[in-house]
């Protein structure tokens, strides 16, 4: 079965009087082990659709399973527990605390998860070689570089080994180098993990990378796949 259904899922926000139709009637499935990159102009409700999947905000309308648990029935308490277990994100901003430690951001995200298993510490020197980090788990976040505080993001991201990894514009404050770096190991998570993978993207060569791309327009999904190989500008 897939691992994402919504079901005409909506978002409307209301402030007094105006209301804006974020997101509307957007019906789709997600498999397991999928790359997708979602595309479409500022405004079209990317950010709205990423929140939904994350389960970060509410619906106000239709519905949306992720990985066999409907978000919109749980409480607060328990939508942040299974966020924690099945999900696991990545920002633009990459959004670290800066009074942690890259380890100690680590092991927070591990903790929140709360799934009873002690932080896997092989999987953390692994993640850590994969991501060039091994000698930076112990600088705070202003002590690392634009990259390196993004690969800390990553490893946070993937210490739980969530079924889904959602991320919004990963690669919007790096260098090329840096994107392939995080384009590789979202790839290597999609495809040899098997885990899902949404991508919010502005940058044609990230969306390349993708099984399929999902364009966001005025609020509505438009399916399609990504542009044959032979067409694409390297
Ligand atoms: P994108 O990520 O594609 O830029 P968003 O999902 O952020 O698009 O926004 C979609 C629409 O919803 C826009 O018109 C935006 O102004 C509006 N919007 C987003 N967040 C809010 C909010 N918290 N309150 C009111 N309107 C919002
Ligand atoms: P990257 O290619 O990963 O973005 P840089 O070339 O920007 O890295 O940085 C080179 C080295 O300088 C890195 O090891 C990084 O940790 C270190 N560095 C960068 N910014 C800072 C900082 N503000 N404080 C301490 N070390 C830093």
């Amino acid at each position: 079965p897939p691992i994402i259904v919504a079901q005409q899922l909506g978002k409307t926000y209301r402030s007094g009087k105006i209301e804006t139709h974020a997101l509307r009637d957007a019906t789709f499935t997600i498999d397991r082990g999928e790359f997708v990159a979602i595309v479409g102009p500022s405004g079209s409700g990317k950010s709205t659709l990423f929140y939904l999947l994350g389960g970060l905000t509410r619906a106000t309308g239709g519905s949306v399973t992720i990985d066999g648990v409907d978000f919109s029935s749980l409480s607060d308490a328990e939508r942040t527990r299974k966020r924690g277990q099945k999900i696991g994100f990545i920002f633009q901003r990459f959004n670290l605390l800066p009074t942690l430690t890259a380890r100690g951001n680590v092991e927070l995200a591990h903790s929140i998860a709360d799934n009873g298993q002690p932080l896997d510490q092989n999987l953390l020197h692994h993640l850590a070689e994969l991501l060039r980090i091994e000698n930076r788990l112990d600088n705070r976040p202003s002590e690392l570089s634009g990259g390196e505080q993004q690969r800390v993001a990553i490893a946070r991201a993937l210490i739980t080994r969530p079924a889904i990894i959602l991320a919004d514009e990963p690669t919007g404050n790096l260098d090329t180098e840096n994107s392939e770096t995080v384009l590789e190991m979202l790839r290597h998570a999609s495809k040899e993990m098997g885990q899902t993978v949404l991508m919010i993207t502005h940058n044609p060569e990230a969306a390349a990378i993708a099984d399929r791309i999902l364009y966001v327009r005025d609020g509505r999904l438009h399916d399609a796949p990504p542009p044959p190989r032979e067409s694409r500008k390297s």
